[in-house]
């Protein structure tokens, strides 16, 4: 896989080098390995939890052999990201009865969430689905440019009222021009502030509250962009988002850019919110449906 390429030769290498010399699992190799996972972004209690199931493995077993090391990895980060939110593969789903189907899109600035908008926008498109933009992120220069461009390659409505403008009226609008053109799905754009809680909570309610004028359950999925190469910075994020809101779904970006793509593991196992997206470049095919069984397998193997 292509867009993960960083993140695996990196682990590869190092795992290579872990068991160079060895051929049974022992404490030594279980220690680098802890190293490893928590230096490719795993996050630290994650990686105690993956540890701990080799562990068992291995003492279950008596005898691993490190020729196995990668395979049992695999099998073990699967069988725990499987037991935190359940189902392969999965996109955000527009069901049949919900129309338009409203998601809004959360994360700070520069993560890549215009650009992911505008991906997502392009794969419903494909789909047949009628889609609406909404450009509420007002408060940065060129979020509303940049979603329009989007909106005019992907062929889609875009709704904005320019710069500095009410948010909330651009919600409003949009997912009132969605109501009105029998649109699928209307996808809104947030300005990407964590200056203060309170603020980013209140801003968001506040989004929310005029679109349910329209859609009494608006907005059906609250999408959170996180930039997969910030590491941690990252968890934070998420941190400080699914204080501010219900974030119903995750998309995690440039991990084409990072050998960190380990974070995506943490992120899901901490926040058990469904990793629906990740993004793998700045092309307009570049966002993939993620799949936790291919993610593992393309980190780990
Ligand atoms: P926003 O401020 O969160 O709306 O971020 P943008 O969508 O404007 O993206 C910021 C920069 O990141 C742009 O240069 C994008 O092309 C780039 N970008 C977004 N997603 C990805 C990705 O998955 N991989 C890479 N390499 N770049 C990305």
């Amino acid at each position: 896989d292509k867009g993960l390429e960083k993140t695996k030769t990196n682990f590869f290498d190092q795992l290579s080098k872990a068991v160079v010399g060895k051929s049974k699992v022992d404490e030594e190799v279980l220690d680098d390995l802890e190293e490893m996972l928590v230096h490719s972004d795993v996050g630290v209690g994650t990686t105690i939890k993956i540890i701990k199931r080799i562990e068992d493995r291995v003492a279950r077993d008596k005898y691993v052999s490190t020729n196995e090391l990668d395979k049992i990895l695999r099998e073990e980060v699967a069988a725990l990201l499987e037991e935190n939110n359940s189902g392969k593969g999965t996109e955000i789903t527009v069901p049949a009865g919900i129309k338009p189907y409203v998601i809004m899109v959360v994360g700070v600035n520069g993560v890549g969430k215009t650009t992911t908008i505008g991906k997502l926008a392009a794969q419903f498109h494909k789909a047949g689905k009628k889609v609406v933009l909404g450009a509420a992120d007002t408060f940065r220069a060129a979020a509303v440019d940049q979603l329009i461009i989007w909106g005019q390659r992907v062929g889609v409505p875009v709704i904005s009222h320019g710069m500095n403008t009410d948010p909330a009226s651009v919600a409003f609008d949009a997912v009132k021009k969605g109501v009105e053109m029998d649109a699928d799905v209307v996808i809104i754009d947030t300005a990407g502030r964590l200056h203060n809680k309170v603020g980013l909570m209140n801003e968001l309610t506040k989004i929310k509250r005029v679109m349910q004028k329209f859609i009494e359950e608006a907005p059906h999925e609250v999408l959170l962009v996180l930039d997969g190469s910030t590491g941690q910075n990252a968890v934070l994020q998420a941190t400080e988002f699914t204080k501010a809101t219900d974030v119903t779904a995750l998309a995690i970006t440039k991990l084409d850019g990072t050998a960190k793509g380990g974070v995506v593991i943490g992120i899901s196992d901490e926040f058990k919110i469904p990793v629906k997206y990740i993004g793998v470049g700045e092309k307009i095919e570049d966002l993939q449906i993620f799949n936790k069984y291919e993610f593992v397998d393309s980190l780990f193997s």
